[in-house]
């Protein structure tokens, strides 16, 4: 008989945001496989304790990273075993992942699957650090964004993206910031329109860092930033000032484990506050 798998969300960071369905599944699971950007507290605590745990994680620029045919060739293996597989992405299995492939994949062999949604990175760290996306009379969108590379926005697009008041979150942008910031400047973005780099959003290693557009060669440029990172530009950063209610240790700290570290560690620094 075959299996199944079901493709899962599992939120930005702070493992309280699964959702009590993903919790569910992960409780029968047989085998997770399971990406960079999923909380290790997530696999320590909701897995059940017989499934097999294997790491998939990718990371695009630091090397070491799992092929896309080997994740779809396990998907395959084990659901064809007739085993629950739970594919598990960080935040939601939709936004900037390779959910395609693995849908394509498995309907091509003829695997029954279900998708479960998780909180992407954009809304744990908005709501993380108080910065309503659409809040009333500041933006009426929000529009999801990557500039991983130079050229995936196109020229005379980012002319469009500094006259708008909808609110631009940029994933997988930490690297090209510079450029960023620099296409929006040169297209004469509002002076009141802010810049937040929210690194380990939602967190105990949480940081956000706010400054305007024309600033930010003198105060962010020569800062690194800790993986993962979210970048939300808009006039509705403005209001982080006043609804920064997340307090996290902000100790220096990287929360997610590395493709070269796939140890667990779910001791004292990671207790999240109450
Ligand atoms: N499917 C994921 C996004 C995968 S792309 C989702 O829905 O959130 C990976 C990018 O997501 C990272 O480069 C970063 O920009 C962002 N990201 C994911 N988790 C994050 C976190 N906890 N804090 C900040 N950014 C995060």
């Amino acid at each position: 008989m075959k299996g199944k798998v079901i493709l899962i969300g599992a939120g930005p960071g702070d493992p309280e945001l699964l959702t009590v369905k993903a919790f569910r599944i992960l409780q029968i699971a047989d085998v997770v496989l399971t990406d960079r950007l999923v909380s290790p507290e997530i696999l320590a605590t909701y897995v059940s304790p017989k499934a097999e745990i294997i790491y998939v994680g990718k990371q695009c620029r630091k090397g070491a990273s799992t092929p896309q045919a080997t994740i779809n060739e396990l998907m395959v293996s084990h659901a064809n075993e007739g085993k629950l597989v739970v594919r598990l992405k960080g935040g939601d299995v939709s936004i900037f992942s390779n959910i395609l492939d693995e849908l394509e994949t498995l309907v091509e062999n003829n695997i029954p699957y279900e998708i479960v949604p998780g909180v992407t990175a954009a809304l744990g760290a908005a709501a993380y650090a108080g910065i309503p996306l659409t809040a009333r009379n500041y933006a009426t969108a929000l529009r999801l964004l990557t500039a991983y590379k130079p050229d995936v926005v196109p020229a005379n697009y980012w002319k469009e993206l500094a006259a708008t008041d909808d609110t631009l979150v940029f994933y997988m942008s930490s690297e090209t910031l510079a450029d960023v910031v620099q296409n929006l400047c040169a297209n004469k973005i509002s002076k009141d329109k802010l810049l937040a780099v929210v690194e380990q959003a939602t967190t105990p290693f949480q940081k956000v860092h706010i400054s305007s557009l024309y600033e930010y060669d003198k105060k962010l440029s020569d800062k690194k930033f800790r993986s993962p990172t979210l970048v939300i530009i808009g006039k509705v950063v403005a209001l982080h000032q006043q609804f920064d209610w997340f307090k996290p240790k902000n100790g220096s700290v990287e929360y997610f484990s590395s493709a070269d570290n796939k140890s667990i560690n779910v001791s004292e620094p990671l207790a999240l506050t109450a």
